[in-house]
């Protein structure tokens, strides 16, 4: 299996080259440039088996180039051990008859992310091995809050890369911030930006496009690279948890094999929904995928139109994981319902960056609406889902799973369709205890200490705080390094000097 890019490029690539460049070099993103099918055996071969070896048996299909044992290799060090506080690594929570939830938060940092940037250095670091690259790759990453932590924790003491992380010293929360400065590992290193995160992120890009600069990093041995979501090997990892949630389905007899089911999908950048849709093409029954957006609904428009504008107000939300005017994972989408045509593909998204919009027309936008549903939420409405189910079941989630369920609830009403709804949860509560503490109290906590919320929220909930959060208070705090903004790269030059 290869990957070509989504723009133009006709080049194609085995999967750990295309994972090492990350974006292509016409400006797209690497996709697969055939889908692999599965049968219900293979489904059905899933079931007894822990997420590990499922996850082994799916990304095969995929990255072809990697062999069993380099794959059963880097799947156990990103979800084996103790860095997930569940055995089942994204189990499956019966809420009541015709709710599950996939909890997708029990990694490292509580929030979804960990299931693939756990995943991610791994593949790389195999990848390097794997096609001779020499250099080390340098991750940067500006952050606004849990990417940055993640990609910290999957990267740390991973062999020939380093990582360094810019914050906004205005921007984080406290939590966020503590997460971060006090990241063990030999190889990572965390600098405060004086500025906000556009700040953070414009000095990132200055220096991923500074010819000269990079030059002088290769003559040291070192690599420029990014960990965002747009990497093929952060894509991969994700359609596993939908084959292992319909595997954990049919264990639990709660359907038969074939029988279809709807995952409803929290959604920002579209990577975990089109995670959803490549398991859907290989062959996993899934009926609808259903995008469930905040104010930021750019993407319920586009599904319900076909055009995508992102001249809109932005909204700064209670679900902030999800506060995104360009997805840019929809790029893959339409190169697949397109069936490869890159020219179109090209032409759109050279007309998004010149207009802000783009029109996919009828012919694209049925067959988008045959694979899709879509629907959005205000903050009011995903704080009063919060309350209701907690009254209902004494199940606590986040604000970004509440906008599912929300979503989830208004497609059976709109649709009558009586198959099985997935719930994808993103984050652990605890992640987002201000919004959830208020939902739940219906007063504000604004301003209140993170440790006495967390305290308060354990005291709501039959399961506990996760130990990566409870831990903070004590936690030493080991980077200190602060910026001005015009210094970020002056900042990567010491610290390449420094670190192990
Ligand atoms: C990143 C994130 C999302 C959005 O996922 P995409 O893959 O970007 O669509 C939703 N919820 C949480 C908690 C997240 O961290």
């Amino acid at each position: 299996m290869n990957y070509r890019s989504t723009r133009g490029n006709k080049q194609t690539l085995p999967a750990a080259v295309a994972i090492i460049a990350g974006i292509a070099d016409d400006g797209g993103l690497f996709v697969p440039t055939s889908l692999p099918k599965v049968d219900t055996a293979f489904i059905e071969g899933l079931v007894g088996s822990s997420y590990q070896k499922r996850a082994v048996r799916v990304l095969a299909q995929f990255l072809t180039d990697y062999t069993d044992e380099e794959l059963k290799t880097c799947i156990n060090n990103a979800y084996g051990g103790q860095k997930f506080d569940s055995a089942s690594v994204a189990p499956l929570t019966l809420i009541d008859e015709e709710t599950h939830v996939l909890e997708l938060w029990h990694g490292p940092t509580s929030a979804f992310k960990d299931m693939a940037l756990q995943l991610l250095p791994q593949l790389l670091s195999t990848a390097l091995r794997k096609t001779g690259e020499k250099a080390e790759i340098v991750i940067l990453v500006a952050t606004s809050g849990d990417t940055g932590k993640a990609a910290l924790e999957g990267f740390k003491d991973v062999e020939q890369t380093r990582i360094i992380v810019f914050y906004p010293e205005t921007g984080v929360s406290r939590i966020q911030r503590l997460q971060m400065v006090s990241q063990k590992g030999e190889n990572v290193a965390v600098v405060a930006v004086n500025g906000n995160f556009d700040d953070a992120q414009t000095g990132v890009k200055h220096i991923f496009n500074d010819t000269i600069f990079n030059a002088e990093l290769k003559a040291k041995g070192f690599q420029l690279s990014s960990a965002n979501s747009i990497n093929w090997g952060r894509l991969a990892p994700q359609i596993v948890y939908y084959f292992s949630a319909y595997a954990d389905l049919l264990k639990m007899k709660k359907i038969k094999a074939g029988d279809e089911v709807n995952f409803v999908v929290p959604t920002g950048n579209f990577g975990n929904i089109l995670a959803g849709y490549y398991a859907k093409m290989m062959g996993l029954p899934i009926h609808r995928l259903v995008c469930a957006s905040n104010a930021n609904n750019v993407l319920t428009d586009f599904l319900r139109t076909g055009i995508y504008n992102k001249n809109r107000d932005f909204h700064q939300t209670n679900t902030p994981s999800m506060d995104i005017l360009i997805s840019s994972n929809l790029e893959r989408l339409l190169y697949h319902i397109g069936n490869g045509d890159q020219g179109q593909i090209n032409a759109w998204m050279t007309e998004l960056q010149s207009t802000g919009k783009y029109d996919v027309g009828a012919a694209y936008l049925a067959k988008i609406q045959s694979l899709f549903w879509a629907g959005w939420v205000d903050d009011a409405q995903t704080s009063t889902q919060i309350k209701s189910v907690y009254n209902a079941h004494h199940y606590v989630m986040d604000t970004h799973t509440a906008v599912a369920w929300h979503v989830a609830d208004r497609y059976k009403e709109a649709t009558g369709d009586q198959r099985f709804n997935v719930i994808v949860s993103t984050a652990s509560p605890y992640k987002f205890n201000e919004s959830v503490l208020s939902a739940l109290s219906g007063e504000s906590n604004e301003g209140n200490d993170p440790f006495t919320l967390l305290d308060a929220l354990e005291r709501l909930n039959t399961v506990k705080a996760p130990p990566g959060l409870a831990s903070l208070r004590e936690a030493p705090i080991l980077h200190k390094n602060q910026c001005k903004k015009e210094e970020m790269a002056m900042q990567v030059k010491n610290l390449l000097q420094n670190l192990k």
